[in-house]
């Protein structure tokens, strides 16, 4: 058995500790590229939705490789994510390829179909070394997690440019070549010294951008054309609390703290939506709304092209935007999304963000924001 998986942002960085840990062998799918895409596009219909497309791609890239065996996780709720598993399937097999798939839901249906489905990806790991490593690949999600919210508020202050994203890439290098929770930590630790040492600018006074949207979109940066290092670049500190990290806290590790915290959020949202109605158009309402309390300049909305939940979420955004008095943008993207067009919407609006908080600070004669 070789086990594959779909790229969402560095997801593959915890998956490959799991694995590692369990002795199981994977294939990591190679970086999502025009070609991933384009496999993607040729064997999908088109209506289908992106991150499915792009999924699909690199499961044949993972396939030609070698990978037998593919996990995906929670298939499920009431959008076309419910789908997903069995439309995968069936694509697959229309292009030749007989391989397995393996749906790792959210274990609410109770634990036992979710531990068959565990053990049949785990070789012969006993139950106490498999529940070591799923502990061990938590870590490693959790540690991910918080490099990335690192290089988030170090990119946009940093005073040589590229220096983050120089140690960043040097990071990625080299954790394909590591091999076991461990020594992915040690990597993960050995980064963060190296991030939080690089010269900053602590006078300056970024602008805030809270992003919100559909959770594959928003964390994967091919799809959002790199939009976390787009808003950097232009000295913006970028707020994402839809993460990897927080989908295992919050469906598979029981994190009570982290888990009341989003539900107080959800909570505090009921009035403009109160309950899921698919991907995650929830959140999206709900961390637009938090955003505002928590002081941000401006908010994002990505979604790709025809994604149901978020576009009911796009409906509700306004009313939230001309009652709480802030700028939010949406930016819907597809196969077709062109960079120049993208850019120059980011610029535009990080520029509005920029004379909003001069009106605002000279209105109320005080500085609003922070470091
Ligand atoms: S959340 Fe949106 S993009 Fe994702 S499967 Fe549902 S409809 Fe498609």
């Amino acid at each position: 058995m070789v086990i594959t998986f779909p790229h969402m942002g560095k997801m593959y960085i915890p998956v490959k500790a799991l694995f590692d840990e369990l002795g199981v062998d994977i294939v990591i799918p190679p970086k999502i590229s025009k070609k991933t895409l384009e496999i993607g596009l040729k064997s999908c219909p088109e209506m289908a939705c992106l991150p499915l497309k792009v999924t699909i791609g690199n499961y044949v890239e993972s396939i030609k490789r070698g990978a037998d065996t593919i996990v995906l996780s929670g298939s499920c709720g009431p959008c076309r994510f419910g789908y997903y598993g069995v439309v995968q399937k069936e694509i697959l097999r229309d292009l030749g390829y007989d391989v397995d798939i393996v749906i790792l839901d959210p274990p609410k249906e109770g634990m036992k179909e979710f531990w068959e489905r565990v053990k049949k990806i785990s070789g012969n790991s006993s139950f106490y070394k498999g529940l070591r490593a799923i502990n061990k690949a938590f870590k490693v999600c959790e540690e991910t997690e918080k490099l990335l919210q690192l290089v988030l508020k170090k990119r946009c202050r940093e005073v040589h440019k590229g220096d983050t994203d120089r140690i960043f890439n040097r990071f990625e290098e080299k954790i394909r070549r590591v091999k076991g929770a461990q020594e992915i930590l040690d990597c993960i630790y050995e980064t963060k010294k190296q991030l939080e040492n690089i010269a900053v600018d602590n006078n300056k006074r970024p602008i805030k951008v809270g992003l919100v949207g559909e959770i594959y979109t928003i964390i994967e940066p091919y799809v959002n054309l790199d939009i976390e290092k787009r808003l950097g670049d232009m000295g913006v500190e970028v707020h994402r609390e839809m993460s990897v990290d927080g989908w295992v806290k919050f469906h598979l590790a029981p994190d009570i703290k982290f888990r009341r915290r989003q539900k107080r959020i959800l909570d505090e949202a009921k009035d403009y939506l109160g309950l899921c109605i698919g991907g995650h158009a929830w959140e999206t309402v709900a961390h637009t709304l938090n955003y505002c309390r928590e002081g941000m300049d401006g908010i994002i909305q990505i979604l790709p092209f025809g994604c149901m939940p978020e576009i009911v979420a796009e409906s509700i955004l306004p009313t939230i935007a001309k009652e709480e008095n802030i700028p939010i943008m949406t930016l819907v993207v597809d196969e077709l999304t062109g960079e120049a067009g993208y850019q120059t919407r980011l610029e535009a609006f990080v520029d509005l963000l920029h004379l909003e908080r001069s009106r605002k600070e000279n209105e109320s004669g005080k500085v609003l924001s922070w470091n």
